[in-house]
């Protein structure tokens, strides 16, 4: 296996029917650390991105021919590719989106077990046999990649919601046009440089970076896109729905969460602020299934607010290639303006500040806790992405679950609780795709990711992550008298 060399992983070119290609202007993508340029990426539009899908339909004719056994082998290949160059893929993350190094490597990790999953999964996509209605008739359903796949992604996890769609799309016999976010294009880039190097043919794979409304028009119009797959906010998501609705492609939706985190006056107050701080602080609060709402029971709430300011406390902010950091920046200004506003609307409004600065430092906001915040306040309300946790009381479990289920995403909550059939009771009752008992980390390829309600729909990972990738077709075979 032969490596890349670091400048050769730093690919600033996109990926068009297997040429590394530049446009005709470009924009720059910044690290959020320092505001240093990192790079300059092709500022791409409509008609590099018809070719691409041009591209892609014509190979995906030749891929979807190849054996499962093949295309499996060629993923395996991908995936020993990306743990051989994890530090330098890592490294390029925190580089363009801020995250502190050590959870670039774990989601360098995360993405790479998508890749083996799928490559593992699609070995085993079977058909069935039906039992027939007619004695002279054979029935079956057999499975068939849908085609050409367009898949666009946010910032927040720039390697691993990339792979998590390029595995299974890949796996099943798609081919794919890809559009990364335009804060971090590199991880995706780099992903794509490997797939080259693993085999993927020219043209199975496409990346294109630039203007997103152009891209996005055309991917979503373009008859020859059979399957939309998303990851990002719910504004765009439906935006992109209705985009989609002309051409009735099919569509995948990850979108945003308002995450609920519940703590019963049962629990174990250490686990419970152990899941809160990963769950709410890790990647700077900008993860999707981030805590947003953090009740707790009234009988504990001072001493659960009392241990989560002390553990907040210990947790260092800086440039994320510092050792020892675990908060790194906001994405970009937007992201800190939009986080400031939720603070300082909380405090407005009679929240009490706990722990932490009311202001940033430039886009490093220090991890705030906030007290006596109700559910009407922005922070409780929208997603706050950012290292905000707003503590909320609650009487019973009645009247929390009443206020968790108040929102329209649907995605991920959590609870705590040593009772076993509040466990039961509460993870049933709760209006989401996800749910956390007992602890903050969830997301593992072998387990179905996605919401329900406004936080979208399809299942990412898990059992059955190919059927979105998969057209049933039904055979009916006459004559058989
Ligand atoms: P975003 O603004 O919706 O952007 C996501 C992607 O959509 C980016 O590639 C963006 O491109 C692109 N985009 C924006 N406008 C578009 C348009 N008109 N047509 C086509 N594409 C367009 O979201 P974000 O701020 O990057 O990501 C944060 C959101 O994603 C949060 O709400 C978070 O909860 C959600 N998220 C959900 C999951 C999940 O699995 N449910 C996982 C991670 C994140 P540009 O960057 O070029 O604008």
């Amino acid at each position: 296996m032969t490596l890349l060399t670091d400048d050769d992983l730093r690919e600033t070119r996109c990926l068009i029917n297997g040429e590394w290609i530049t446009g005709p202007a470009t924009f720059d993508v910044l690290n959020p650390a320092t505001g240093q340029r990192v790079a300059s990426v092709p500022l791409l539009g409509a008609s590099h991105t018809r070719s691409a899908i041009d591209a892609a339909h014509k190979a995906g004719t030749n891929w979807k021919a190849l054996t499962a056994h093949e295309r499996s082998g060629i993923l395996k290949c991908w995936h020993t590719l990306i743990l051989a160059h994890a530090e330098p893929l890592a490294r390029l993350l925190t580089e363009e989106m801020g995250k502190p190094l050590a959870e670039a490597r774990a989601e360098v990790m995360y993405g790479a077990s998508y890749v083996e999953w799928f490559a593992e999964a699609c070995r085993r996509v079977y058909g069935e046999v039906i039992p027939s209605h007619d004695p002279r008739k054979q029935l079956s359903a057999v499975r068939q990649p849908v085609g050409v796949v367009a898949a666009i992604t946010p910032w927040n996890f720039p390697n691993a919601m990339l792979a998590r769609k390029l595995a299974p799309a890949l796996a099943a016999g798609c081919t794919v046009v890809a559009k990364p976010a335009e804060q971090t294009p590199l991880s995706a880039l780099a992903l794509a440089k490997l797939a080259c190097a693993a085999g993927v043919p020219a043209g199975v794979l496409n990346i294109v970076t630039g203007d997103p409304a152009a891209i996005g028009s055309e991917l979503t119009s373009n008859p020859l896109v059979r399957k939309l797959t998303f990851t990002g906010s719910t504004a765009v998501g439906k935006l992109l729905l209705r985009q989609c609705a002309d051409t009735v492609k099919r569509v995948s939706m990850e979108l945003g969460g308002n995450a609920p985190f519940i703590v019963f006056d049962d629990a174990d107050l250490d686990e419970a602020v152990e899941g809160a701080i990963i769950s709410k602080f890790r990647n700077a609060g900008q993860t999707c299934v981030c805590a947003n709402r953090l009740f707790v029971q009234e009988g504990i709430y001072d001493a659960f607010s009392a241990r989560l300011v002390e553990a907040v406390r210990h947790l260092r902010v800086g440039d994320g290639m510092q050792e020892g950091v675990s908060i790194g920046p906001l994405i970009d200004d937007r992201a800190r303006r939009k986080v400031e506003r939720h603070v300082q609307d909380a405090l407005a409004h009679g929240a009490v500040l706990l722990q932490g600065a009311r202001e940033p430092d430039g886009f490093f906001f220090a991890p705030i806790v906030l007290g006596d915040v109700t559910p009407s306040l922005l922070v409780a309300s929208a997603e706050t992405f950012g290292p905000v946790a707003p503590l909320l009381r609650f009487r019973d479990e009645a009247d929390v679950l009443a206020q968790a289920n108040a929102s329209e995403a649907g995605l991920a909550a959590y609870f705590f609780t040593r009772d076993i059939a509040r466990a039961h009771r509460v993870a049933a009752a709760l209006e989401v795709g996800m749910v956390g008992i007992n602890t903050g980390a969830i997301s593992t390829e072998v387990a179905p990711f996605g919401g329900i309600k406004e936080s979208g729909y399809g299942r990412e990972g898990g059992p059955n992550g190919l059927d979105d990738y998969l057209d049933v077709k039904y055979l009916c075979l006459g004559g058989l008298n």
